[in-house]
């Protein structure tokens, strides 16, 4: 007779998040966000509309918390938007309405130099982080210890794109490489604050989106820029680190592997088993479905069939790659916990 592990007893959403950041046994895999899973439909369930949902801490949590108490998720994750840290620095928003995403015009920076660079003494206090830090508190209130919550606060390659303007930002990571890592070094104290200042509100986990995205720049600007960066949050900011980065990354998830982060979220644009060949067991992979297409044009068998491809590679939490489309059906979403769960019930047990 093969030897099987035994069981795992029935967790709550929560702990099942959890352990599968640590990579340890689950008594089934997950189906958590990262990042944003809020639509147009959920804001009406919700009475939760954008812009206030990214602006007032209670549309913020009550539009959150459909990603459970809808979407059948294991976790919720308030801060839907990349823009609140962009606000509280001063740079020039737009807000937009319910159809649409918040933008920082980036156009119009507001830093050209490392001097310019400066976390304001007040930067916690601005409502529109305290719109978040409020966000968590309730929620961690409403939902008690049954699912994950999840943070986020943007990693210092971001803030440069929205602080000095993409380009801007990259062309001084060309010209002047000592310059660009000492903007980086200022603009991290922000991604601490804010990420610490979660914790203290409640988070189990936080997301660091840090757009070094594999369009724009390559596995080795990744690695002399924000390696050591992102394995030092790991020690300075004291929940698991869930990375974010868009695009085609498997030219650096080597190095990301070794950060010490909890996790990867990655995208579609690599697949699950050339990802999971790579990363092993040293970072938990999460994410992978498809936004554009699968999630936002395509039917629930599709969206079931790319779970399933994930769960077969071994990836150990499932969810959309990056904040889905805010046109997306519910019916598409649904279906990803629920493929989850018939997958497991086809295999006969746990993994
Ligand atoms: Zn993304």
């Amino acid at each position: 007779m093969a030897t099987q592990s035994p069981p795992v007893k029935e967790m709550t959403s929560r702990q099942r998040v959890l352990a599968a950041l640590r990579r340890e046994p689950v008594d089934r895999t997950p189906v958590c966000n990262p990042t944003s899973v809020a639509t147009v439909e959920l804001m009406d369930l919700a009475d939760a509309p954008f812009p206030g949902a990214n602006r007032d801490a209670r549309a913020m949590a009550r539009l959150a918390a459909t990603s459970y108490t809808e979407l059948g998720f294991d976790s919720v994750m308030p801060v839907f938007s990349i823009v609140q840290e962009s606000s509280a620095l001063g740079c020039n928003m737009q807000w937009e309405q319910k159809d649409n995403w918040p933008t920082v015009r980036m156009s119009q920076p507001i830093w050209k130099d490392l001097d310019d660079i400066r976390i304001p003494n007040d930067f916690l206090s601005h409502p529109d982080m305290v719109c978040v830090l409020d966000a968590i508190r309730l929620l961690r209130k409403e939902l008690g210890d049954e699912v994950a919550i999840i943070g986020k606060t943007m990693g210092p390659w971001t803030l440069g794109y929205h602080c000095f303007g993409v380009e801007p930002f990259l062309l001084m990571s060309l010209d002047d490489p000592g310059k660009t890592m000492a903007c980086l070094e200022r603009m991290k104290e922000a991604t601490v604050q804010f990420g610490v200042a979660q914790i203290d509100a409640g988070v189990d986990a936080l997301t660091v989106p840090d757009h070094a995205t594999g369009d724009l720049v390559s596995g080795e600007y990744y690695k002399r820029f924000l390696m050591d960066l992102h394995a030092e949050f790991v020690d300075t900011i004291p929940v698991p680190l869930i990375l974010h980065i868009c695009g085609r990354t498997v030219d650096r998830m080597d190095y990301i592997a070794e950060t010490g982060m909890a996790a990867f979220h990655f995208d579609s644009k690599n697949a699950p088993s050339e990802s999971m060949e790579i990363v092993s067991d040293r970072i938990s992979l999460v994410g992978n479905i498809n936004n554009p297409e699968t999630l936002f044009a395509k039917n629930p068998e599709d969206v079931r069939a790319e779970v399933f491809a994930n769960l077969e590679a071994g990836v150990p939490l499932i969810g959309p790659e990056c904040a889905i489309p805010l046109q997306t059906r519910i019916e598409n979403l649904t279906e990803i916990p629920k493929a989850v769960r018939d997958w497991h019930g086809q295999q006969g047990h746990a993994h």
